[in-house]
């Protein structure tokens, strides 16, 4: 590594000062970090590994969205459970010949969407790394307690509904794929999507979503956790699923992955907007009491929708 761990540690404290967020008693600085969650609330924990030649290559992604890409993972799990994002932990193990320049563009992306969102960087660790960029986010959040929204709770009858348009992001990796430049609308998608934080607390606060889950791993299998976590079955209206044209606009949608966008179910009376903080939200299917998922086409002809999700798209990976 360029700086020293211990020079590194104090850059990094600088940048990420926590003393503006309240949560925080206590930030990078002591053996632990010291938090105090709101009354009444229940704490949220996720973590999530972001590796490089795995889910980002340094040729592809600039130093700035593979440091966004990172911590936006995590925000987007929060926001999957309609709640708030209290602090983020970072480890980070860096191979020994990365330019300081790489180090800085990471934490200029990771620190600038912590800023937007208040989201203190409260600790973490560094080490050296034998091969690639490795790290590990952590995101803790909070919900009122009872409150957050799981993925048990779709219910047959519900209406099945997705925020944004689904398949820009995996366009954009299959266009560096095949050694392409990525469409212009394709590419802030790809490198610095936006959490749900919003949408999820406002679907939480007027109790609109019965089940929830963040659109990680692409649709279909997204959705299978749904389905068997709520234990229910699924139909999806294949013209009515929001994607950007092209000839494999459907399949990225419904198998790509990175979307970062919300799937959620809801009472078919329930009053959910067309639109949240200017991003649509599509009614796409319905939850059915038969296990397994569908995909009606619009001739109305029904067939399997099998879960092919992230797992499928790094299959092609030479
Ligand atoms: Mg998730």
């Amino acid at each position: 590594m360029p700086l020293s761990e211990r020079a590194l540690i104090e850059r990094i404290r600088r940048r990420a000062s926590s003393r503006k967020f309240s949560a925080i008693t206590r930030g990078i600085g002591d053996d632990c970090a010291v938090l105090d969650p709101p009354p009444g609330h229940e704490l949220l924990v996720t973590t999530d590994f972001c590796l490089e030649n795995v889910h980002f290559r340094r040729e592809w992604h600039p130093a700035k969205a593979v440091g966004h890409r990172c911590l936006v993972r995590g925000l987007s799990d929060i926001a999957a459970m309609g709640g708030d994002p209290l602090a983020a932990f970072l480890s980070l193990a860096l191979p020994a010949e990365i330019p300081q320049k790489w180090v800085d563009g990471f934490f200029d992306g990771l620190l600038a969407l912590a800023e937007r969102w208040k989201v203190p960087l409260a600790g973490g660790d560094i080490a050296q790394s034998p091969q690639g960029v490795m790290a590990d986010i952590m995101v803790l959040g909070s919900v009122p307690r009872g409150k957050a929204i799981l993925r048990s709770g779709g219910k047959p009858g519900d209406v099945l509904y997705v925020t944004g348009t689904l398949g820009l992001s995996v366009a954009a990796l299959q266009a560096f794929r095949a050694g392409k430049k990525p469409t212009a609308k394709s590419t802030p998608r790809h490198f610095f999507p936006d959490p749900r934080i919003d949408i999820g607390r406002l679907l939480r606060e007027r109790k609109l979503a019965t089940a929830m889950i963040d659109l990680s791993d692409g649709l279909s299998t997204d959705l299978s956790h749904i389905c068997d976590e709520s234990g229910v079955g699924a139909v999806v209206y294949a013209t009515s699923v929001p994607y950007v044209g092209g000839e494999n606009g459907l399949e990225f949608a419904l198998n790509g992955g990175e979307d970062y966008e919300l799937l959620f179910t809801a009472n078919p009376r329930a009053r959910v907007p067309k639109e949240i903080d200017g991003v649509p939200v599509t009614a796409i299917g319905e939850i059915v009491q038969r296990r397994g998922m569908w995909l009606e086409d619009k001739r109305g002809k029904v067939a399997k929708l099998r879960p092919r999700g992230w797992e499928h798209f790094r299959g092609e990976k030479k």
